[in-house]
């Protein structure tokens, strides 16, 4: 086995292209990022309009399926995942918008100090390079651009003003003090390019010596040795390398993914593995349960007269 970095980040996704940042700042660490698909050169993923033609694509994404759902008359429900520089954020719908307050405040009664609201507000806000809002809840010289989404379509304005006609609280900053009532995005979006976590956090700095990142490199499993993590298996072109960490190797797989490659490393909950026969290193129940996820049902009509999204997601509209 190679021992060569002293940190190994598994997937280059929103929090696998921050870590590396930030691990790699210390001139002293040595960092290997491994990313299991390709570069995020693909003009798709800079078009914002474009995001969800990227849900199915095989080449920039996992293509996950649920299993049929038996309350969905059996139907399976398309789950993309990001497969590339900036995981899901080169894919995503890319909104700003901070998670409820009450979730980090419930992560911390559940005994995570640190990680409260309040506690997890300045790193936020040092993250952020806001365009458009100055105030104790943002930042403005932090790496991620930020801007308020200007609707383009009459039909956006048309709805913004009826949601006002019928009463409803208008917020201009859903990222603020209150996080209800009906506004205008925050977005990830510069120069009308997406503006993903890669962009924000790993490129500026992928000439540091200390940082190394291997692309279409998937990772198999990680190595242990008496119980301590030790190195990881890839599998690159087809063939299988062992790679070593001095010190530390770090999931950032994402929430299908980090568990895949844990139980696929023999740490899960003990009858599962050994159905796949795969040997238990550690009995670990709650890896691979308690999935949450934020399902979106869309509500479309037709509209009379006024251009739709429909009109834009067209070729040609998506590259105006
Ligand atoms: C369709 C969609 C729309 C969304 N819209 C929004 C939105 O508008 N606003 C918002 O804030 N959030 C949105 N999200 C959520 C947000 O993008 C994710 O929460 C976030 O990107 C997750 O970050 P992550 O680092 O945990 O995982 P990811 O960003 O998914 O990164 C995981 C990375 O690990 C890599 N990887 C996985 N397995 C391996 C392996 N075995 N070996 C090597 N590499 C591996 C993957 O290829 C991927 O690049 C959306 C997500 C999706 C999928």
């Amino acid at each position: 086995m190679k021992f060569s970095h002293k940190y190994i980040i598994i997937g280059a996704g929103s929090a696998g292209c921050v870590l590396a940042n930030k691990l790699s700042e210390n001139p002293e660490n040595s960092v290997l990022l491994i990313e299991a698909g390709p570069m995020d050169n693909y003009s798709s993923i800079k078009m914002p309009l474009a995001a969800s033609s990227l849900f199915k694509n095989k080449k920039y994404g996992w293509c996950y399926e649920t299993e049929p759902e038996k309350n969905l008359n059996n139907r399976t429900i398309n789950w993309p995942r990001g497969k590339t520089l900036g995981g899901s954020s080169s894919i995503n719908g890319m909104l700003y918008i901070r998670g409820q307050a009450e979730d980090y405040e419930a992560w911390e009664r559940a005994g995570n100090k640190g990680w409260g609201y309040r506690d997890l507000m300045k790193y936020f806000v040092a993250l952020e390079n806001n365009q458009n809002h100055e105030d104790q809840y943002h930042g403005n010289f932090g790496s991620l651009w930020v801007q308020t989404y200007e609707p383009i379509l009459e039909a956006s304005k048309s709805f913004l003003n009826a949601c006002k006609k019928y009463g409803l609280t208008q917020n201009n900053d859903f990222n603020g003090d209150d996080q209800g009532g009906f506004g205008q995005y925050q977005v990830n979006i510069k120069d009308g390019q997406r503006f993903s976590a890669a962009d924000a956090f790993l490129k500026p700095v992928l000439d540091r010596t200390n940082l190394d990142l291997l692309t279409n490199a998937l990772v198999e499993k990680v190595i242990t040795s008496n119980k301590k993590a030790i190195g990881v298996k890839v599998k690159i072109k087809n063939e299988v390398h062992v790679i070593g960490s001095t010190s530390e190797i770090i999931l950032c797989g994402g929430s299908i993914n980090s568990p895949q490659i844990l139980m696929l490393s023999g740490i899960g909950p003990m009858k599962h593995l050994k159905d796949h026969q795969i040997s238990v290193i550690q009995d670990l129940p709650g890896v691979g349960q308690n999935l949450q996820d934020h399902l979106t049902v869309n509500i479309s009509y037709k509209i009379n007269k006024l251009k739709t999204f429909s009109e834009l997601m067209k070729p040609l509209g998506m590259v105006k």
